[in-house]
């Protein structure tokens, strides 16, 4: 049995705490008030119960656990599949994209934390390569500095523009563009992270990133198969590890 970890005190006092007729305003994570079916107006006992999946799954940084908990997943995702937002289960976000398990958010967020922070406890500028439904760019908005986030498809560039507005996330900058060829503007980073699978991690990622930083990408292996790739950029190389298998949608070249 995996022992169960201790949980941020926030989250904890946060869900003992009374629920509010309104949703009360929380300072960085300020979403209007909108009551899905199935999902109670206040949420966060449910996101609590499903941050204990994920610590019990093995996912033990605080700050993710925290901002797993912060990010009201079922903001995400279309009516009909609200009551799904906290199970762990890949749910389509539109146009044949989907928007990863909770359990696979947490992890390659670890991974690009990779237990690296700056003195307020948050790494630096991170690039996400596919915003999606934009649900990813939030929970990295808690662990990052900034967040620059980079989608192909202007159908859900625009729909994570509408489902990120509520939760006024300053630190969130949204690009229509081709992540293959990263974001220039934003480098070096601290991180990048893609929710796309390619045959190979893009040049541009590997030039755009600081060292000392980290890319986590899921890449097809020689067997044809996705796997989930950490490489950290030292002075001298690139390191590269390949971890578990995963199954993404592929990473393509230029806007639609
Ligand atoms: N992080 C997202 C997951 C979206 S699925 C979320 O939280 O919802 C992956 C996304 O990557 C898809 O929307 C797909 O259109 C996008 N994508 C694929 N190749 C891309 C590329 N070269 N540049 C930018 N986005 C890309």
């Amino acid at each position: 049995m995996p022992q169960r970890p201790g949980f941020p005190a926030r989250l904890d006092s946060s869900s003992t705490r009374p629920a509010p007729a309104r949703k009360a305003a929380t300072p960085a994570v300020n979403a209007s008030p909108r009551t899905p079916e199935g999902v109670s107006p206040d949420s966060r006992a449910v996101r609590a119960r499903m941050v204990e999946k994920l610590a019990a799954q093995g996912v033990s940084d605080a700050r993710v656990l925290h901002a797993m908990g912060r990010i009201e997943r079922h903001r995400f995702v279309d009516t009909a599949l609200m009551n799904q937002a906290y199970e762990d289960t890949s749910l389509p976000i539109g146009l044949g994209q989907t928007i990863s398990k909770p359990n696979v958010v947490a992890r390659m967020i670890e991974l690009l934390l990779g237990g690296r922070n700056d003195a307020a406890g948050k790494l630096g500028r991170v690039l996400e390569i596919g915003t999606g439904c934009g649900y990813q760019a939030a929970v990295l908005s808690l662990v990052a500095t900034e967040v620059y986030s980079i989608e192909r498809l202007r159908g859900l560039h625009d729909k994570a523009r509408e489902n990120l507005r509520p939760f006024r996330l300053p630190n969130v900058h949204l690009m229509l563009g081709d992540g293959m060829v990263g974001y220039p503007k934003g480098a070096p980073y601290a991180g990048i992270i893609s929710a796309a699978g390619g045959l190979a991690v893009p040049a541009a990622w590997t030039e755009q990133l600081a060292v000392g930083g980290r890319i986590v990408a899921p890449t097809v292996m020689p067997n044809g198969q996705q796997a989930l790739v950490v490489m950290e950029k030292t002075a001298r190389e690139m390191k590269q590890t390949v971890l578990e298998a995963v199954h993404f949608v592929p990473l393509k070249s230029g806007i639609a």
